[in-house]
């Protein structure tokens, strides 16, 4: 089956690396190329600001996407991930140290956010139509007998094991692999002598060093209310950033849109943010906090963000409070001084530090 024809997915990265848009230096031999990977949800591109390398990037990054989906596409029947979602019951499964770095990610998540990102989300997509495209409301029952099948599993990490304890339980690593994918191309990078690059894997970004001439990177995050906008934008020196919106990717039913992020305490697409932006170290860890917090909604995301994950830094965009108009951008207080809105987003948005 074609996934990809059928769901609404733009073509553009969620969050925008402003650093090469017209008006900015650059320099002549800058190299600039796009892979697509995991269906059409990625559309990657580096930017190599470095003037000599011992391998051609598009060998280091197309090597490291393509093994990407070879273990973690949730769109190739013969991945990695495809064979765990189609192994038995009570079956051991060996699993790469691919797999295994997104699972272990993953259950970590999974814990401080008592199960708010959950990597077996897959038949809750499926429900609700996000493989078909073909929109689906659930009934009650429907909502039961598929939330009944997450979290059947038990994964070692030492051992690099993996047993489903039902054979439904199904696994889904949209919320984490392009970020791992980022993460793993910007080591091989590393070790291939290139010092200055900019890596954008289906929004999930990464600045490498900084370009000759500049203090740093600056990047862009979409506005959620209409993403072919710029909201706000920050500067970045050797940091990942990731956004989770459900603008995104969604299914329309009678009507309705629904997004592509699960609540798995309801069963339902998660409701109460417009989009999260994730900014710390490292890739993956931003992609799959940022699906986390989006889930958990603005109150517990604050907690999480001051209780457990003071190492990250984040932007949540929440709709306007009732009687108001202004969209409210939260951001933590290591962006304070540093993310400004554009002038199109002002006069529609308000901007608040937190104090932790
Ligand atoms: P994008 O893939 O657009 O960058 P995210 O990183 O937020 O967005 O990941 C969303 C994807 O994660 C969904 O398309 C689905 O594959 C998976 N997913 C959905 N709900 C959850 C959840 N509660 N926990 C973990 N993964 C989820
Ligand atoms: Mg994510």
């Amino acid at each position: 089956m074609n996934r990809r024809a059928t769901i609404s997915i733009p073509l553009v990265a969620v969050v925008m690396a402003l650093a090469s848009s017209p008006g900015c230096d650059s320099p002549a031999d800058i190299h600039r190329f796009s892979f697509a990977t995991m269906g059409t949800v990625a559309v990657g591109t580096v930017e190599v600001w470095d003037k000599t390398h011992k391998r051609t990037p598009e060998e280091i990054v197309a090597a490291v996407f393509d093994s990407i989906d070879v273990h973690l596409s949730s769109w190739r029947d013969d991945s990695e991930l495809a064979l765990l979602n189609a192994a038995p019951a009570d079956t051991t499964i060996n699993v790469s140290r691919w797999l295994a770095d997104c699972l272990q990610a993953a259950d970590s998540l999974n814990r401080a956010s008592y199960g708010a990102f959950d990597v077996t989300a897959e038949p809750l997509m499926r429900l609700w139509g996000f493989y078909s495209g073909q929109g689906h409301l659930p009934t009650a029952a429907e909502l039961d007998s598929t939330l009944a099948l997450l979290g059947h599993y038990s994964f070692d990490a030492s051992m690099r094991t993996v047993t489903k304890h039902l054979a439904g339980t199904q696994f889904d690593l949209g919320a984490i692999a392009k970020g791992y994918a980022v993460d793993r191309a910007v080591a091989d990078l590393v070790d291939f002598g290139i010092s200055t690059a900019l890596i954008d894997l289906g929004g999930n970004i990464f600045c490498l060093g900084v370009p000759d001439g500049r203090d740093a990177w600056r990047l862009g995050i979409r506005d959620p209310r209409n993403p072919s906008a710029v909201l706000a934008t920050f500067d970045a020196v050797h940091k990942a950033m990731a956004t989770s919106g459900a603008y995104e990717r969604y299914v329309d039913i009678d009507g309705r849109r629904y997004g592509h992020i699960m609540n798995p305490a309801t069963g339902s697409p998660a409701e109460g943010l417009l989009s999260v932006t994730v900014i710390g170290r490292r890739a993956t860890m931003c992609d799959g906090l940022s699906t986390t917090l989006f889930v958990a909604g603005p109150d517990e995301a604050l907690r999480l963000l001051r209780d457990v994950y003071r190492q990250y830094d984040a932007v949540l965009v929440l709709p306007p409070p009732a009687g108001a108009s202004k969209a409210r951008v939260l951001a933590t207080s290591g962006l304070r001084g540093n993310l400004t809105l554009t002038d199109a987003a002002t006069p529609a948005t308000t901007l608040e530090f937190l104090d932790f």
